[in-house]
């Protein structure tokens, strides 16, 4: 039976990283007779600014209903400043979907990207699980006296019993299948005394649960720090919404820059999930073939894992993996192909690991 794939190009470098991994995504299927059903849609800057529409209602359940994943590019224009469309689309889907775990992978593939002097690449390989539908993200809040001396802005951090204790198992499941051994948890208990002393609670009752696995509590500032300086110590780090969103920047950092990064938003057990780099739509780099198209081909891999194909995910991390290595990729990681010829060179590698 086909599986259906909602693809999103967005806006910026999502246009165009999308296009290379549909292409990519249109290789692997054809030569290992995937049957992928791709319902290409146009929702982003361009179809807002057109007709005001963002995630119309009957589109949003018809992808629920019938796609077992959504492949989305970026989201943000200069052109809508309010940033009213991507947070619609977006949050739209994570929210809608409640796809509460962000899994963002942070593995470096070559030595060359690592940009810590005393850890080569294979010292960097943890998975980060970021909280996907609460915290400062569902907006709760407002602004009183604006544009006086007395204005006051408050935005509250949302936090459920529900919602911290299943991200944090889903860490820890994930632990467990992957056969690894650590799980960090990463919150600001210190400060946070209400909030996040829920986490800090939570995670030490659910790690009763994992006793084959170390489960072991860290203020955000300490991950930080602890990330540059060994990263070694990390299989995978379980945090909220806000602090997720920043410490994958950093991991992204590690990896070789936002043009590595991939990520899958999901629930587990349910079948529609999300998949989109963790990069943005950079506008200053938009329309130049300057944009990195590994990352959005990573996730495409992701994406394969989750329709049944991890050695199809497998098989696209060696490619990217081997066009690096021949500096067959663009500036951003050290080549000089643009985004087309970069891609172009990964799928020459892919079809040849393909046989
Ligand atoms: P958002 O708020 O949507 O996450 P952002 O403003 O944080 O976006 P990004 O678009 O994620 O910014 O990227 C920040 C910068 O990193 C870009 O301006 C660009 O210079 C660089 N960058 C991001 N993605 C890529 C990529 N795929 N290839 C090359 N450079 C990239």
């Amino acid at each position: 039976m086909s599986q259906r794939i909602a693809v999103l190009p967005g806006d910026g470098i999502g246009v165009e990283v999308t296009r290379e991994a549909v292409a990519l995504l249109e290789l692997v299927a054809q030569r290992r007779g995937l049957d992928l059903d791709l319902w290409h849609l146009d929702y982003g800057a361009d179809r807002f600014l057109r007709d005001g529409t963002t995630l119309p209602t009957q589109a949003f359940e018809e992808i629920r209903d019938t796609c077992a994943a959504i492949l989305l590019g970026a989201l943000g224009d200069p052109r809508v400043p309010s940033n009213d469309h991507a947070r619609d689309i977006l949050f739209g889907f994570r929210f809608g979907l409640d796809l509460y775990a962000n899994i963002r992978p942070v593995r470096c593939l070559d030595d060359r990207l690592s940009p810590l002097k005393d850890h080569a690449a294979k010292a960097i390989d943890f998975t980060v699980f970021r909280e996907n539908t609460e915290g400062v993200y569902v907006n709760v809040g407002g602004q009183v006296r604006r544009n006086t001396p007395d204005e006051i802005a408050i935005n509250e951090d949302i936090n459920t019993r529900k919602g911290v204790e299943r991200i944090i198992r889903a860490a820890f499941e994930h632990a467990r299948a992957t056969g690894k051994k650590r799980v960090h948890m990463a919150d600001k208990s210190n400060a946070m005394k209400h909030a996040h002393e829920l986490w800090l609670r939570v995670f030490r009752l659910v790690s009763t649960e994992y006793p084959d696995i170390t489960a072991k509590h860290l203020y955000v500032d300490a991950l930080c720090l602890l990330m540059v300086r060994d990263p070694t110590l990390f299989d995978v780090i379980v945090t909220n919404n806000l602090f997720g969103d920043i410490v994958t920047d950093l991991g992204a950092a590690l990896q070789g820059g936002l043009g590595m990064a991939g990520s899958a938003n999901v629930h587990p057990g349910r079948r529609c999930a999300m998949f989109e780099p963790v990069h943005g739509s950079a506008p200053d780099i938009a329309g130049q073939d300057r944009a990195n198209p590994f990352a959005a081909a990573l996730t495409v891999g992701m994406m394969l894992t989750h329709l049944g194909h991890p050695d199809l995910e497998a098989l696209i991390e060696d490619g990217v993996r081997e066009c690096i290595r021949a500096h067959a990729c663009t500036a951003d990681v050290g080549g000089t192909l643009g985004t087309r010829a970069a891609a172009e060179a990964l799928r020459a590698r892919v079809t040849a690991l393909l046989g």
